[in-house]
């Protein structure tokens, strides 16, 4: 299985000169809006005094009044945002029914996850770094979704947003150890070894997550830009701690 950026993976410039990507399988679910941000339209981190502008202004973009984002630890925890959590509580996977409400992922390596229900009306976001990934974040959010809205997986549309690539992503012995362990002998297909390099195919490792969780193949997008060979987006690997954050963002409408 091969895991080829989306034919439908395209770039729109925005009036205010902002550019953003975004998937066509995604853009085409009625009712919901989403996008990934690059680094032209500023960083979306919460403590940055910029990121909380931004992140309005890209939500406005969608069509949504409010912004929600959980502080992201590399877990697994879902919040359902249709029961009102209260706002800063840990969570790296979002879902929720409610209209005009964007969830967003912050990503500065790590892939965002979004995904969108056409016959529920539901959305989701995971931001799937290479804890959250070899966690299984995607397949606890499908769960979610599945018992708390009556998700069927496979009416699932997801995306996998600009992140670190195979091409870049570097690893040591315990991510391609954490890899083995949730995906088994199929997770050596998302293990890279070039010139002396070992590198973590996240990318398809969230796909066949995906998969394993009931998703049909032909639902899976992959943006395939990598956040640190591609000047577009903030890199943790490139640019260190001080790195901003870009984004992806999801909502119904
Ligand atoms: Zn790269």
């Amino acid at each position: 299985m091969s895991v080829e950026p989306a034919a439908g993976w395209t770039y729109a410039t925005l009036a205010d000169g902002r550019t953003v990507g975004r998937l066509g399988g995604l853009a085409a679910v009625a009712g919901t809006a989403h996008l990934f941000s690059t680094r032209d339209g500023g960083t979306l981190a919460a403590g940055d005094p910029a990121g909380r502008s931004n992140r309005l202004v890209l939500a406005g973009v969608l069509g949504a009044e409010r912004v929600v984002t959980g502080r992201q630890v590399h877990g697994t925890t879902v919040l359902d945002i249709d029961t009102d959590p209260p706002e800063g509580l840990e969570a790296d996977a979002l879902m929720t029914t409610r209209r005009h409400v964007a969830l967003l992922g912050l990503s500065a390596d790590c892939p965002i996850l979004l995904l969108a229900d056409p016959v529920r009306g539901a959305v989701g976001m995971a931001h799937a770094g290479w804890r959250g990934t070899t966690a299984d974040v995607a397949g606890a959010l499908v769960a979610a979704m599945a018992g708390a809205y009556g998700c069927r997986p496979a009416d699932l549309r997801a995306g996998i947003g600009p992140s670190a690539g195979p091409c870049c992503y570097t690893v040591g012995q315990e991510v391609v150890e954490a890899i083995r362990a949730v995906l088994g002998e199929r997770g050596d297909a998302c293990v890279v070894r070039r010139e002396g390099r070992v590198c973590a195919d996240l990318w398809r490792a969230n796909v066949l997550l995906l998969r394993r969780a009931g998703l049909d193949r032909g639902h899976i997008e992959v943006a395939g830009a990598c956040s640190i060979c591609d000047n577009r987006y903030f890199s943790y690997r490139r640019e260190g701690a001080t790195a901003g954050r870009h984004g992806g963002m999801i909502a119904r409408i």
